[in-house]
């Protein structure tokens, strides 16, 4: 099997149209793309690879998307694969032989490289050397490969999960934000315009206030939204329509839906509201702790509806407020 094939994460994110294309058509995380226009720009100029870069952050923010613009403005080839896939050296050693100068190499998920993998790496990514070891036992005996000058980028959700060595050999660490609502509104209106779909701007808003920060799922909302809005709305977005829609799906006002609920139902109504210990709440929910520390607390904690503790997690007071529920008494210590 092809190593760099990700059917699933194309299924996932359904219409490409939505994609933007450049870096001015990105919408958000200004800070990052400032910098990247100029890191972008020097290495045209210079003729060489862009240095590596790690992108992270919660997931939905970009970090593909960015990849992809970076490799359409270095006008340069784009190869994207995923730590998990790339099983064996062979494999990272097949795909890196293949690139041409100054290629844009993307891994996704890079902390769960596997550190047989991520050992090839590491002079690939400092010297564009490979060293192959080639059979076996005392027969076996090291290759030494030249590259082509590339450029890794790599992201990830966890970057406390990176390696110490991997993480120094990324030159631009760049972190992704949460969106604020009036870029998520934009993002929103960009995206009903390119599907066509009349929206108003109320409408727009509606879905950006309750798309958790994130531009994935403020897509994914929208699409979901056009089909009420077709058929059942006359095929227009409004606010009314918008949040009708929204809340049939059960997403919230403040853009939560049934998973972090539960997940903040669960400390209030069994735990008076922490703290409690992450593997509790991974074995209460029947959630990953990965998928609950990656994907539902970032948004919760940006919220201030939970805190981290070292003990555990907390419920903070505007968390009993959104659950309608009264916060325990607590005597003072
Ligand atoms: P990540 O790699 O961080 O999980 P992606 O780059 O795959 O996120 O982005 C998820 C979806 O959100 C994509 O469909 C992309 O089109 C959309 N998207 C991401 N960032 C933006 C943005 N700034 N403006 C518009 N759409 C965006």
């Amino acid at each position: 099997p092809d190593p760099t094939l990700r059917p699933e994460r194309l299924a996932e994110d359904g219409d490409r149209a939505l994609r933007p294309q450049g870096l001015d058509e990105f919408i958000g995380q200004a800070e990052a793309r400032a910098n990247l226009r100029v890191f972008i720009e020097s290495a045209k100029t210079r003729g060489e690879a862009m240095d590596h870069t790690l992108f992270h952050g919660p997931p939905g923010l970009g970090k593909t998307t960015l990849a992809q613009i970076m490799a359409r403005e270095l006008g340069v080839n784009f190869r994207m694969t995923s730590g998990p896939v790339l099983a064996k050296a062979g494999d990272l050693a097949a795909i890196l032989t293949n690139l041409e100068a100054r290629d844009v190499l993307f891994i996704d998920e890079i902390h769960r490289l596997n550190p047989v993998v991520e050992e090839v790496l590491y002079p690939a990514l400092e010297d564009f050397e490979l060293d192959l070891v080639i059979g076996e036992g005392p027969a076996a005996r090291t290759v030494r490969i030249e590259l082509q000058p590339f450029t890794l980028v790599g992201a990830t959700t966890r970057l406390g999960l990176l390696t110490t060595p991997l993480r120094d050999r990324f030159g631009i660490p760049t972190r992704l934000q949460f969106y604020t609502q009036s870029e998520l509104h934009e993002i929103v209106r960009r995206g009903a315009r390119l599907l066509g779909v009349p929206t108003e701007d109320d409408g727009a808003l509606e879905i950006a206030k309750r798309a958790r920060g994130t531009p994935r799922i403020a897509g994914r909302l929208l699409r979901r939204v056009v089909d009420f809005a077709v058929v059942e709305g006359g095929g227009k977005i409004t606010r009314a329509l918008a949040d009708s829609a929204l809340t049939r799906l059960g997403v919230d006002y403040l853009g939560l839906d049934g998973a972090d609920r539960r997940y903040l139902r669960l400390i209030a109504e069994n735990y008076q509201g922490g703290p409690v210990g992450i593997e509790t709440m991974s074995a209460a929910l029947s959630e990953s702790r990965d998928a609950l520390e990656e994907v539902i607390e970032p948004f919760l904690l940006q919220q201030g509806l939970i805190q981290r503790t070292p003990r555990g997690r907390m419920l903070a007071q505007k968390a009993w407020t959104h659950l309608g529920l009264d916060a325990p008494r607590r005597d003072a210590d």
